[in-house]
């Protein structure tokens, strides 16, 4: 690929979504390059080694690409390897392990800045999703390597006392999935229950072995400070000590708002960071820059997933081929 060439359109993230608007823009017949600044749809690679997507696989599908599975929902490993076949049936230009820093506008054209070049486009998708950062503890000892916040494999944990940080999916199917490799696992919930958002399917099993004692549970509880081989937890009775020796902290993520802002999309002045953009077109604040995927929905990362934001891509070709009929 020339350094030189100009895109119709340069889509920095290559998630499912950001490959998405590749697909879409090969099919209008527009030039386009996906610039990831890690591993091959990151997020999904970081996500646990055996993790079951909620959704049935026909509704993850881009292109027109049958997703086939075994499975009634498939699995990260089919997903990572259902979107490789993906860029490749469809030859997208996609360039890994590159981080774009800047974009800005000069004469009618962005100059995206990447870690390695710079490149220009006649316009812009920002498809960044939310996995990048997570939400931090804030308490003494986080930094500590024996917490992570990017759970990936069970067995890694076997007979070991594990602390499972939160009441949501993640949380739930880490403090299950240790637990069956012989873990000793203890959950921090902040609230009274678990999560409401957890999977119907998944809740039953969780509360079954918090009631039986399987897995301990501190509800109305928070981490007060990780040592080396032991945890103080605030609880209702007081702050207690307990052994451990490895602490997941299923806490969430958040987009990187900073980024939009450095690039001057408009950010809704909530607590949701809502970006800019028209619904119909997903055009941002920014003549040419258009928002697609999750990022769409601010700090509310659960409103927009692959299920409902793949259509994202089909709105921004759209309004691009609009336009340059109109020129
Ligand atoms: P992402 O997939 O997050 O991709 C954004 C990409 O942008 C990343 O690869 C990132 O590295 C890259 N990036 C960020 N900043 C830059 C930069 N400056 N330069 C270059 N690249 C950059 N959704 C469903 O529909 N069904 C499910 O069953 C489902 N299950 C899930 C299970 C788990 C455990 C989790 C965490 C999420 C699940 N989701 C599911 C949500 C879904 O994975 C996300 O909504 C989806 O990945 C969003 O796609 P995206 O392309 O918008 O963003």
């Amino acid at each position: 690929m020339a350094n030189d060439q100009i895109f119709d359109i340069i889509i920095i993230g290559g998630g499912p979504i950001g490959l998405a608007c590749a697909i879409e823009a090969k099919n209008a017949g527009l030039s386009s390059l996906v610039i990831e600044k890690g591993s091959f749809v990151h997020s999904l690679y970081n996500y646990p080694a055996n993790m079951t997507f909620f959704s049935t696989s026909e509704k993850l599908e881009i292109g027109n690409i049958p997703f086939v599975s075994n499975n009634p929902k498939p699995t990260r490993n089919e997903a990572l390897e259902y979107y490789r076949r993906a860029v490749i049936a469809y030859q997208l230009n996609i360039n890994l392990f590159e981080e774009v820093l800047n974009v800005n506008k000069e004469a009618g054209l962005f100059n995206v800045t990447s870690v390695k070049h710079i490149y220009q486009s006649h316009n812009i998708v920002i498809a960044t999703g939310f996995y990048d950062i997570p939400y931090l503890l804030h308490v003494k000892g986080e930094n500590l390597k024996k917490v992570t916040h990017y759970y990936k494999d069970p067995s890694f944990y076997a007979f070991q006392k594990v602390l499972v940080v939160g009441a949501n999916n993640s949380a739930v199917d880490a403090a299950l999935e240790t637990w069956r490799k012989g873990a000793t696992v203890t959950m921090i919930i902040r609230d009274t229950t678990v999560g409401r958002r957890v999977k119907y399917w998944v809740k039953p099993d969780i509360e079954n072995r918090i009631n039986e004692g399987s897995i301990k549970a501190y509800f109305n509880s928070t981490v007060s400070e990780i040592k080396d081989h032991e945890v103080l937890i605030n609880t209702p009775d007081g702050t207690i000590s307990i052994p451990n020796d490895f602490v997941i902290a299923a806490t969430g993520y958040q987009p990187n708002i900073s980024f939009l802002q450095q690039l001057g999309i408009a950010i809704e002045d909530t607590a949701n960071k809502t970006p800019f953009y028209t619904a119909e077109t997903h055009e941002s604040n920014i003549v040419g820059i258009y928002l697609a995927g999750v990022i769409c929905g601010g700090m509310d990362t659960h409103s927009l997933f692959i299920e409902n934001s793949r259509e994202h891509a089909a709105l921004i070709v759209k309004d691009i081929l609009k336009k340059s009929l109109i020129q």
